[in-house]
């Protein structure tokens, strides 16, 4: 098995040396998109402004443009439920994984069913981060074209090394759904060490820390690279920490002083903002010098590195804290670690490089060189990774390792049809992975396990391998059966798949030979169909999401009544079933805006009486304690 490159305007296979393939660094703050040049690792910097950093920030204009960047940045303070930030923050996460930071987003997040994916609602459209995350890729993807004069189709995506199955393939999606061949997925901290030669296969296996701290967020990951392979030992961090803190540290500080008038900075979004901006202006400079200084509206504003220094201790002391908690779960000490990479805007600050050194002040073991790997754009440095990655997979780079990789997703059918992919195209192989999966109906004893291979969204555009049922699951309630579907591919490419209920111990296994193996021109076409159709695939896709999720909330509403029938109003009742029999149309229907709208206004509606039914159910419960 092997990459097979392709040209998805032509639809012919490719000649892996004439090719390029970008890599992508899609960040929660900034994304950046690279390429190999003459060897060398290189950013692509926004026609126009020359910057190499593009905002992760959309602005959904009046007119209905769509705006990214630094354009649709301007707007985060006045107008900020159009402008979405952050989103990779809400990939492949329910509502019940965002609900404690809901408040930190200024845009309206769908709050319906709690177990399904988040929907983000702008004016009367509703986006997946998906969605969202492939407009970033989109304008990326633009960029490098008008830059390289050609067309850009091929991609390796970075994600943090944290990133589940659902957050990985997600982020693969939005490639698609931007047009890009999503090659491969790497972890940040992998394209980061790829960067400093880290990963020469001819070098003995060595131990090292990846220290990441963005605008917001903090990642610590500890790697042991050998033989060409990045094995992710152990990984840690805040998903709320970052460079960010460090300005409003110097806002706080200003309004302790009284160097910034604090009530004025809350309700002057003009002022707060012209704050906000001098804080990191300050920020920034103390990198380099020992004091600032400046005045806004007529205030003098100051601050010296020491102060800044005292003031954003605590934030560095939680994140070597937390390279302490990765080294433990490595079971590693500071001194095993032989090499330290720095990735991160907020790593150009000298305190925080400081307090790594010293934290790690043993991890000079390596031959008298230096161990903390910093001396490019730490900002830049995952996006380079990326695009040294892409040239490997593009055949450019001989002295790298490829490893034996699957060529297209193989996955299972779920409710309505869908792929649900359990190992994605080209992940390396021998290979095992499982996914838990429940029953749909009460007291269902048999489950039907269909495998498939493909790019496509809905199974039936996939090729099917086999299929098996298992049967003999005892009668339980739906929802409550543990079924664990492993995917299990040895090193000559058998895939095995098992499917077991974990409550009972009973289990079935169906064996696939080699057959899954395709003709390269057959998963070129695969791979080209997928690409072509990925928009109405996704359109097919969140319209069958969102019918199957107007017809569980249907459902539940129903049980509902029935046992809560007493707290309900006969006016609020015929009010429920006036805006049910609402979305009961709409899903008769295929458009999902409106089944979305309608499952929002009837979660609306019904939210307060599920508060009452909770709060009679618990003092029910209280009435049987006191009464014992
Ligand atoms: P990133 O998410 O990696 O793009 O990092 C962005 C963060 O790095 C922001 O909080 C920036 O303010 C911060 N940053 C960028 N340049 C500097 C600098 N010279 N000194 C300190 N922080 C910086």
């Amino acid at each position: 098995m092997a990459i097979v490159p392709i040209n998805m305007q032509k639809g012919t296979v490719n000649d892996p040396e004439s090719e390029i393939i970008v890599g992508i660094d899609l960040g929660t703050t900034n994304s950046l998109i690279a390429y190999v040049k003459d060897g060398k690792p290189e950013v692509i910097k926004t026609p126009g402004t020359g910057a190499a950093l593009v905002p992760s920030v959309l602005y959904f204009a009046p007119d209905g443009r769509i705006l990214v960047g630094d354009e649709a940045k301007k707007y985060l303070l006045e107008d900020p439920k159009n402008t979405i930030f952050s989103v990779k923050r809400l990939m492949g996460k329910s509502f019940g994984d965002i609900r404690q930071f809901k408040d930190f987003f200024g845009y309206q997040i769908i709050d319906d069913d709690t177990e399904s994916l988040v929907k983000i609602r702008v004016k009367d459209k509703f986006y997946t981060p998906v969605e969202l995350s492939a407009l970033i890729l989109k304008a990326l993807k633009q960029h490098a074209e008008q830059v390289l004069n050609r067309p850009v189709t091929k991609a390796v995506i970075t994600v943090p090394a944290y990133f589940n199955d659902n957050q990985r393939q997600a982020t693969r999606d939005a490639g698609k759904l931007a047009g890009l061949d999503v090659l491969r997925i790497v972890n940040e901290p992998t394209a980061a060490s790829l960067v400093y030669g880290l990963g020469d296969p001819d070098a003995p296996a060595r131990k090292v820390a990846v220290y990441d701290l963005g605008g917001g967020t903090f990642d610590i990951s500890i790697l042991e690279i050998g033989g060409g392979i990045y094995e992710v030992l152990s990984t840690h961090g805040d998903t709320f920490l970052g460079g960010d803190d460090f300005d409003r540290a110097i806002i706080r500080h200003w309004a302790e002083t009284g160097a910034v008038d604090a009530t004025h900075l809350n309700q002057d979004k003009a002022y707060g903002q012209a704050v906000r901006l001098a804080a990191e202006t300050a920020k920034k400079q103390l990198s380099d010098t020992q004091d600032f200084s400046t005045t806004l509206q007529g205030k003098h504003l100051s601050i010296t590195r020491d102060q800044f220094e005292a003031l954003i201790r605590p934030l560095i002391r939680r994140t070597i804290d937390l390279c302490g908690l990765a080294l433990k779960d490595a079971k590693l000490n500071p001194e095993d670690i032989e090499a330290i990479v720095l990735v991160g805007g907020s790593t150009r600050v000298p305190a925080v490089k400081q307090a790594v050194t010293t934290f790690f002040k043993k991890a000079d073991k390596s031959s008298g060189n230096k161990a903390l790997k910093d001396y490019i754009h730490p900002d830049e440095t995952v996006a380079l990774g990326a695009a040294i990655q892409a040239d490997i997979l593009a055949g450019n780079n001989k002295n790298a390792l490829l490893l034996d990789i699957t060529p297209l997703s193989l996955g299972i059918e779920t409710i309505g049809g869908l792929m649900d992919v359990i190992v994605p195209r080209n992940t390396k192989i021998p290979i095992k992975v499982g996914r838990e999966y429940t029953t749909s109906v009460d007291g269902q004893t048999k489950l039907k396990v269909a495998v498939y291979q493909g790019e496509r969204q809905l199974v039936k555009d996939n090729r099917k391998l086999g299929e098996f049922i298992l049967s003999g699951i005892p009668p339980m309630p739906a929802g409550i059966p543990k079924i664990e579907i492993g995917f299990i591919i040895d090193a000559d490419g058998v895939l095995n798949v098992r499917a077991r209920e974990k409550r009972s111990g009973i289990e079935q296994t169906v064996r696939i030979r080699s057959q899954y193996g395709l003709p390269p021109e057959q998963i070129a076409q695969m791979l080209k169909e997928s690409v072509r159709h990925a928009k109405e695939d996704m359109a097919v896709k969140a319209l069958l999401e969102a019918r199957n999720e107007a017809k569980h909330v249907i459902q539940s509403t129903d049980k509902f009544i029935a046992q809560h029938r007493d707290i309900i109003p006969d006016e609020a009742l015929a009010e429920i079933q006036r805006l049910k029999e609402n979305l009961q149309d709409a899903v008769r229907g295929d458009d999902k805006d409106l089944i979305n709208a309608r499952l929002q206004a009837l979660n609306d509606f019904a939210a307060p009486f599920a508060h009452l039914a909770m709060d009679k159910v618990v003092r029910e419960a209280m009435k049987g304690k006191k009464a014992k």
